[in-house]
């Protein structure tokens, strides 16, 4: 049975304000993706149904009318839903906000999409990153090889200056309908004309550049901005970027994966960098300047005196942006002392002296609770 209160669906109460459903939103949408549960039939129709919600709820006009008069208010039975409202759209254009793209892990199959098949096919290509490209967001200018519509018959796959005639199969409507029966009675389905693929005509004079393809191979230039915060694993969906489709069918999507290359120095934990730092012994007591690497370009990083062994440091707002969200990470930087191996007889000297030091040794063993204050100050 269909949920019908849309602040129900969407888990929110009934006054609340335009940020709250936006996350309640992008929460549920991401959990229901059909690319994200497979095994779970029901998970489609919650994406659905969720979508649903958001598209009245995030609209103030039809929120109101839903207000005052429920479903009915948005246009009677059923019809609060248009025709061209896609829940999958709707995600799509929530998730980029820049007017395109699906980003978010795992590979969709197109859950979504209304193939026909004429269409072009999708195109996948891996986009390599740094992690400082991936901080700030980069345009990256790709060269992609794909199947271009063709410029000598735009297309048509008729050579230039001949006449086609009308498709016999369809009668020119680039329709066929086919009448089943099934054991509730005769069922009529309308497909695409597999003989013109419905472009409704029949080409008499092939093209000779694409011999009637209407499509040829080629390098094509294909502009794409990467917004700041994307994963390894992440994909935009450049509508219309794939193959160029039969004659005038749509084109395919090209789908581009990142992937993100291993950093010389840091390791990324969500938002956050982590820099492993090593000092010497003398610098973890007296404290030192360190001249560190960040994302952009080197700093003189503080060690207080007295550091101890594997503390970590947080530099704020030295990480990566945040994707969909203002704000970003930090710079961890987690303080190593380095215990040299080989000392000469002077230096050996020194640290004999320092052995019979207080101020240098430890608490003794059995106060188990300082052990846990330092364990503590490190991992906090
Ligand atoms: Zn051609
Ligand atoms: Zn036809």
């Amino acid at each position: 049975m269909a949920n019908n209160d849309f602040y129900e669906i969407l888990g929110v109460q009934r006054n609340a304000d335009a940020d709250t459903i936006k996350k309640a939103y992008r929460k549920l949408a991401m959990k229901y993706h059909p690319d994200r549960n497979k095994e779970d039939a029901n998970a489609e129709e919650k994406f659905k149904e969720v979508g649903e919600a958001y598209n009245v709820l995030s609209n103030p006009d039809k929120r109101s009318k839903y207000d005052r008069f429920g479903k009915a208010g948005l246009g009677g039975a059923g019809g609060y839903q248009s025709a061209d409202f896609d829940p999958f759209d709707l995600f799509k254009d929530f998730m980029g906000g820049f007017g395109f793209g699906d980003i978010f892990g795992g590979m969709g199959t197109g859950s979504g999409g209304r193939r026909d098949r004429s269409r072009g096919g999708d195109l996948q290509i891996k986009l390599p990153l740094t992690l400082e490209e991936i901080a700030e967001g980069v345009e990256k200018k790709l060269r992609v090889l794909r199947n271009n519509e063709c410029t000598s018959c735009n297309g048509s796959g008729a050579e230039p200056g001949t006449q086609t005639s009308t498709c016999r199969a369809c009668n020119g409507r680039g329709e066929v309908r086919q009448v089943t029966r099934t054991f509730i009675g005769q069922m009529a389905t309308i497909t695409t004309c597999p003989t013109c693929q419905g472009a409704g005509v029949r080409v008499d004079h092939p093209c000779s550049t694409c011999h009637g393809e209407g499509r040829t191979r080629g390098e094509s230039p294909v502009n794409i901005e990467i917004p700041a915060g994307v994963q390894d694993g992440n994909y935009i969906n450049l509508r219309g970027e794939g193959h160029a489709g039969k004659k005038d069918a749509q084109s395919g999507d090209l789908i581009v994966v990142i992937t993100e290359k291993e950093h010389d120095y840091f390791e990324r934990h969500g938002d956050d960098i982590l820099l492993d730092e090593s000092i010497s012994i003398p610098q973890a007591i007296l404290g030192a300047q360190s001249e560190i690497p960040t994302l952009d370009g080197k700093i003189m990083l503080d060690i207080p005196a007295g550091i101890q062994s594997g503390k970590i440091l947080r530099l704020r707002g030295k990480g990566i942006r945040h994707l969909n969200a203002s704000g970003r990470g930090d710079q961890l930087v987690r303080v190593t002392v380095w215990i040299p191996g080989k000392i000469n007889d002077d230096e050996k000297k020194i640290f004999e002296k320092l052995l019979d030091s207080d101020q240098l040794n430890p608490p003794e063993l059995k106060n188990k609770s300082f052990f846990r204050k330092v364990k503590d100050a490190i991992f906090s």
